[in-house]
């Protein structure tokens, strides 16, 4: 089966064509980082648009790489919230649409589903499962009992860790989005100041990244103004080593209770080497659970994981007619 997919739920237009949920014979992902770079984030007008003016061209381009054609179809899946209202309209009516110009089902899509199944791509998915989901928008640990069932077990209770990231690294001078850049500068770095791990010891597995933020945030003015260097490298990894901790130790704890098949680490932010490297380190201690990790170049948006998770959605029932919206603050639901 083949499933063309779309995903444009925030600063990626992407349009992917995936076959048996598992293997990408295209993956087309055009990004607005550098449009966005000269705000400091993401201004929702401006994404709309260049959605707009990114969705057929990546629609051409994907169709052509895969070589196919719409007969050779037999659904269409697309993002259609968590993210921005105007940037997933743009999605969800390219793919309404399609499906309608071709007769072909439509398959409703939950972004953070779609990060979950980036991983998919790295191996098959065992359940019970329990995914940790670090992004740019979200920081949640979610139980999967079975296939197509999401359970949040915790979540943060303010920044998401991608968030922590781009924020930091604005007080830096790195560009949006500073994730990846303050990744490779933590590398050269040593965990010198000891900023805060929040909620750590709490009997919960919620998280709390604004603290660490704050700390952070102070620590460099208060050098600022009593005209202090500090060192880039330790500073990032002493942000870097706080937020790795404290999501693995709640992971930790999350796998001490809930006796999972398997873990899965997705979202944006599990693109970070220290914490791969990290996680792969920690589940030694953890033999009986399978670890999961999405592809590198997966951990981003992009359309290839909505198609894997729309895949097993469309076999579970999953369905949406022509009056499809966006929701923008979509949780994990199950439309049918
Ligand atoms: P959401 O998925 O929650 O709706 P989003 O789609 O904007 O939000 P993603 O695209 O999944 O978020 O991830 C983007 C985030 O990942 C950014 O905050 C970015 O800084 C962060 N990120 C990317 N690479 C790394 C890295 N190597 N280390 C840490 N963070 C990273
Ligand atoms: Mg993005
Ligand atoms: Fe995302």
């Amino acid at each position: 089966d083949l499933i063309l997919a779309f995903e444009s739920s925030c600063d990626e237009t992407s349009v992917a064509v995936i076959e048996n949920g598992k293997r990408i014979l295209a993956n087309v992902v055009a990004t607005q980082i550098n449009s966005q770079k000269r705000f400091g984030g993401v201004v929702p007008e401006v994404a709309s648009r260049h959605h707009i003016e990114q969705i057929t061209i990546c629609l051409a381009d994907a169709m052509q790489r895969a070589q196919i054609t719409y007969d050779d179809l037999s659904a269409v899946a697309v993002t259609y919230g968590p993210g921005l209202v105007g940037a997933l309209l743009v999605g969800v009516t390219a793919a309404k649409a399609v499906a309608f110009a071709h007769h072909l089902p439509l398959i409703p899509v939950n972004h953070m589903a779609g990060h979950i199944y980036a991983a998919r791509f790295a191996g098959e998915i065992k359940f019970p499962a329990l995914a940790l989901l670090v992004s740019g928008g979200h920081t949640e640990l979610v139980y999967l009992p079975k296939v197509n069932c999401y359970q949040i077990i915790g979540e943060t209770r303010d920044d998401a860790a991608g968030e922590a990231y781009d924020k930091v690294g604005r007080v830096m001078g790195i560009p949006y989005p500073a994730g990846k850049q303050i990744d490779e500068l933590a590398h050269q770095g040593k965990d010198t100041f000891n900023f805060p791990r929040a909620m750590l010891n709490e009997e919960n597995f919620d998280f709390s990244f604004s603290g660490l933020k704050s700390a952070f945030i102070n620590t460099v003015h208060h050098a600022e103004q009593l005209h202090q260097e500090l060192d880039q490298a330790d500073l990032a990894a002493s942000f870097q080593q706080s937020v790795i901790e404290v999501l693995i130790g709640k992971t930790a704890k999350a796998l001490k209770k809930y006796f999972v098949k398997q873990l899965i680490l997705a979202g944006g932010v599990a693109a970070n080497t220290g914490l791969r490297t990290a996680f792969t380190q920690t589940m030694q201690q953890f033999p009986q659970v399978d670890f999961l990790q999405a592809p590198l170049n997966l951990c981003g948006d992009n359309a290839a994981m909505i198609g894997a998770a729309g895949y097993v959605a469309w076999k579970g029932g999953q369905r949406a007619d022509l009056n499809l919206n966006a929701v923008p603050s979509l949780e994990f639901d199950w439309i049918k």
